[in-house]
């Protein structure tokens, strides 16, 4: 079996404890892709020490030639897109298409980020004093602690070290267990493109081991944390504690909202995409379907007619639509909430297993489940389930659906299909979440914009765009005072006094 390694102090290394933990295909579990290390405490602080000579450097090093090395990554991350969505889809089961797609989010986060390594925006403004300037500009923090989820193994961990480097900070990335080998490629492409080696740190391991003592470790004033709500609530309680800057990720309930004067096909087409699409495993992922009276039968009997032609299987395999679940685990949350969705009374029309037969045994599958006759308020159509079940619940206006769509405890995305541009627009003004789609699902954030959302889905940061820069910066103020005199702010009053 092959044995990969942590890189830390700029080399490829065992961790402390000597132990590992094993990495197989979802798809197949006879198929072991390798032992990755387990690491602690030991191995997070050798981490750390390293990033911190990392930082030294890498903020000495002028903003555009950082960008310069990014957009290197981006040139090799394109040249290896089909390798890497290869061994990508192997450890986490997403068809080649997604993975493709996931290599390409990073791709275009690359050149995102080499560009904003030329801007980096500070203002000049005016003084209230003469002879003073007065600009703000940006500075890099220190040691950045990354920790990412299994769903984007590419894409998100870049969401994060892309804009963390073009700021100047220096990278530990605590990859998800489940996807070790997609990181581990991402910093061999970091490594070659010439980053300084300390700059970048990747510790594999455990949530509760590795993770924790990241969050925990005085010397990482900076944590972004993209996972389950409930881990955020505990990486929040320590950075809290430790007044850390903090950027949480965490669930949702998609909503999408079908009006009756909808493009039914078009509806069909994007409700497939978004609650089946990455089999449900997405935060995004669309796990409510509002459907108003007037289409409501006629939408959800061509719904499972569909979803009954999708193809399960391993996600390399041609003409795979739904890959597997992530691991056994996640099979049995997806099952307990199937059993769930029938104790409270609503209808399941289809799925509702884990799927056998046809070379599916060895893997991690479950069929694509559609729960009809969904009352706004169970369990089913409040609680983030992440795999391919989708709740259905039936309205009759506009006012209703909206309530709905809001009355959950996440806000990320949401999605209206309708022809009519007022309620397109409303939809956009009342819908509480961070990203409003008309006419089309309730994924695919592009690269370049804000991304993240409202409630108890993140912590009022956003990913992607331009506010990201933000995050990984510190704002600093300077004041130039070149009139040879004190000069007192809000004191001295030069109105209609000239020199
Ligand atoms: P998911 O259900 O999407 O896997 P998790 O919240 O369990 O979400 O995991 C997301 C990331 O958080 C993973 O990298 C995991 O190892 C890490 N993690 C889990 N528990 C902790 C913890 N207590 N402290 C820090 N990181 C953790």
């Amino acid at each position: 079996m092959k044995t990969f390694k942590n890189f830390i102090g700029g080399k490829w290394q065992d961790p402390a404890s000597s132990e590992y933990f094993e990495n197989r295909n979802p798809a197949n579990c006879d198929d072991v892709i390798g032992q990755f290390p387990l690491s602690d405490q030991r191995d997070v602080d050798c981490a750390v020490q390293s990033a911190k000579r990392g930082f030294e450097i890498w903020r000495r090093t002028p903003a555009p030639a950082r960008g310069d090395v990014l957009r290197q990554v981006g040139d090799i991350l394109a040249k290896r897109k089909e390798e890497i969505a290869d061994l990508m889809t192997r450890e986490m089961g997403k068809p080649l298409l997604e993975t493709r797609g996931d290599v390409q989010e990073g791709i275009d986060t690359a050149y995102y980020a080499a560009s904003e390594g030329r801007r980096l925006f500070g203002r000049t403004v005016p003084s209230e004093l003469r002879n003073k300037w007065a600009m703000s500009f940006r500075r890099p923090i220190g040691v950045a602690g990354l920790i990412t989820p299994f769903n984007f193994p590419m894409a998100i961990p870049t969401w994060k070290s892309f804009p963390a480097l073009a700021c100047g900070n220096a990278v530990i990335l605590k990859p998800a267990e489940d996807v070790p080998h997609t990181a581990t490629a991402l910093v061999e492409v970091l490594l070659e493109a010439g980053l300084p080696p300390d700059v970048i740190q990747l510790v594999h391991g455990q949530g509760e081991s590795a993770g924790k003592a990241l969050v925990e470790h005085h010397e990482v004033p900076v944590i972004s944390f993209t996972g389950s709500t409930e881990t955020g609530r505990i990486v929040g309680e320590t950075c809290g504690r430790m007044h850390k800057r903090l950027s949480l990720e965490m669930g949702g309930k998609n909503a999408m909202i079908v009006f009756d004067d909808a493009d039914l096909d078009l509806a069909l087409d994007g409700v497939l995409w978004g609650a089946f699409g990455t089999t449900g495993q997405r935060c995004t992922a669309t796990s409510r379907l509002v459907i108003q009276d007037g289409v409501h039968d006629e939408l959800l009997s061509r719904l499972v007619e569909r979803v009954r032609t999708l193809k399960l299987g391993d996600g390399r395999a041609k003409g795979t639509d739904v890959g597997p679940l992530i691991n056994e685990p996640a099979v049995k949350k997806v099952e307990q909430y199937v059993d769930i969705g029938v104790s409270e009374g609503a209808d399941l029309l289809i799925g509702g297993r884990r799927a056998t037969g046809k070379g599916l045994d060895k893997g991690h599958f479950f069929e694509p489940t559609i729960f009809a006759r969904v009352e706004h308020g169970m369990r089913v159509e409040q609680e983030e389930i992440f795999g391919p079940v989708l709740s259905v619940i039936r309205v009759s206006s506009v006012d209703e659906a909206f309530a709905i769509n809001n009355g959950v405890k996440y806000g990320l995305s949401s999605s209206v299909y309708t022809r009519d541009v007022n309620v397109a627009f409303r939809a956009q003004l009342e819908l509480d979440n961070g990203i409003t789609y008309i006419n089309a699902p309730t994924i695919g954030a592009e690269a370049h914009l804000p991304f993240g959302g409202v409630k108890q889905t993140g912590n009022g940061h956003r990913e992607g765009g331009w506010e990201v820069y933000e995050f990984y910066s510190e704002t600093k103020v300077g004041y130039i005072d070149f009139s040879g005199q004190l000069q007192r702010a809000q004191i001295d009053n030069y109105l209609g006094t000239p020199d």
